[in-house]
């Protein structure tokens, strides 16, 4: 029996992974689930899973769940507050944590459950992206087991050497190829992107997601995140990381041998594959996913990117090769902008313009412990708000939580 805490549980990775989860009672146990606020979504989760822990990051929102458990006569515990969080990420009886918070708000959780060794089930791409030396080096010395959830890293995983330790040349790799469906917008021209409503940037055609992540792909920053995630989790360099187009999701991402073997996993754009695959690793289980139909699908196409309408791409490269702060700077600043654009006080293209402002402006600094990221990560929001002139927001919040995509 696997013990389990699911951190951003009411989100879409969350309720994705419950999903799973319940198909399997009799190999998986949820000791823990965590939500930012909303109420009624960790209620209902409390009901139906019945975790030790339930905790919600607001406090005055904890109260009121708490008062519910108790009203229907439930065990679950509420904690609130980051504080409970990482309480939640540490239990000594949790085998696994689910990393599935939004942003960088993940950060202190996850890296607290890398510190404690746990096999720690990664979906928060952020805490890679922002603190990625010092967290490989909790996992390693901590023996933690790191476990890819992203589709495109989990495809890339299951398609390296099942033994692979971190050295591309050794195991005969050429490449890594990360496909991208290149979002919503893939083919408006520059001026059309100008005017799009977050009600567009979130309508992603294949795949139902957050709302950060879906805005992240419609300007092909969520590529650009993967990229440098794919840098830690594979020891990869800029040079052998490359995206391709692919607009029908369903080549996950592929991974090039010297011998010009090309070696891709394929399956339905649903995330329940890679949690199920990270979850029963290395046996498999059934994910609820149908079969994919080949003949039905007819056919795969794949382009290059357009580096000149989907600017953010190219700055995470330059991010990549830069500093370690730069990833930092330029995760910051597409958070703020993002949740501005969400806001209605930004456009969509004032978020490629925010994250080369925090580029530019940002002070070189050492990143050494988790507080430098958090200092280096404070500093380029405040550019990115100047930049956007709007004021700086207190914390790090992505906002609501979606509903429950199933
Ligand atoms: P989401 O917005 O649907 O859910 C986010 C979760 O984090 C919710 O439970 C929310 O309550 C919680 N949260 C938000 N702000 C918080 C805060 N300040 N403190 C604590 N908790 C907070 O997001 P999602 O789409 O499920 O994505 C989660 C992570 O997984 C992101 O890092 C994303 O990049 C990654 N990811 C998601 C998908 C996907 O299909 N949704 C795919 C690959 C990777
Ligand atoms: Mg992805």
């Amino acid at each position: 029996m696997q013990t389990l805490t699911i951190l951003g549980s009411t989100g879409s990775v969350g309720v994705n992974t419950l999903d799973v989860v319940s198909r399997h009672a009799e190999r998986f146990r949820v000791a823990a689930i965590t939500g930012h606020s909303h109420v009624d979504a960790l209620f209902e989760q409390c009901v139906r899973h019945r975790p030790e822990f339930a905790v919600l990051v607001q406090p005055g929102a904890a109260r009121i769940l708490a008062q519910r458990i108790a009203g229907v006569g439930l065990s679950t515990r509420v904690l609130s507050g980051e504080q409970g969080l990482t309480e939640v990420a540490t239990l000594p009886h949790v085998d696994t944590v689910m990393a599935a918070i939004v942003g960088i708000a993940g950060l202190r959780s996850t890296f607290a459950a890398a510190r404690a060794g746990k096999r720690l089930l990664l979906a928060n791409k952020e805490s890679l992206v922002t603190a990625g030396a010092v967290f490989m080096d909790a996992v390693r010395s901590n023996h933690a087991t790191l476990l890819p959830i992203d589709s495109e890293h989990n495809a890339i995983f299951q398609v390296l050497p099942h033994d692979y330790a971190g050295d591309l040349a050794k195991s005969g790799v050429r490449r890594i190829l990360l496909t991208a469906s290149g979002g919503p917008f893939r083919t408006l021209s520059l001026n059309e992107l100008a005017g799009v409503t977050p009600e567009a940037a979130c309508s992603h055609p294949n795949w139902i997601m957050g709302r950060k992540i879906s805005v992240d792909s419609a300007t092909m920053m969520n590529k650009g995140l993967e990229v440098i995630e794919a840098q830690w989790l594979f020891g990869a360099a800029a040079h052998q990381i490359e995206v391709v187009i692919h607009p029908e999701s369903i080549v996950h991402s592929l991974v090039e041998y010297v011998d010009g073997s090309v070696l891709a996993q394929l399956g339905h754009p649903d995330m329940r594959t890679p949690i199920a695959q990270a979850l029963a690793a290395p046996e498999r289980i059934d994910s609820g996913v149908p079969a994919l139909e080949l003949a039905q699908l007819a056919q795969l196409t794949f382009a290059r990117p357009d580096h000149a309408r989907f600017p953010c791409l190219g700055l995470a490269y330059d991010a990549l090769r830069a500093d370690a702060g730069a990833p930092i700077a330029l995760n910051a600043a597409n958070e703020v902008a993002v949740d501005a654009f969400l806001a209605g006080r930004a456009r969509f293209t004032d978020i490629a313009r925010a994250c080369t402002a925090a580029l530019s402006r940002r002070s070189v600094a050492r990143i050494a412990h988790l507080d430098d990221a958090l200092a280096a990560d404070a500093e380029a929001r405040a550019i990115a708000c100047a930049e956007l002139d709007i004021p700086m927001r207190p914390g790090v919040s992505m906002g609501e939580d979606v509903e429950a995509v199933r």
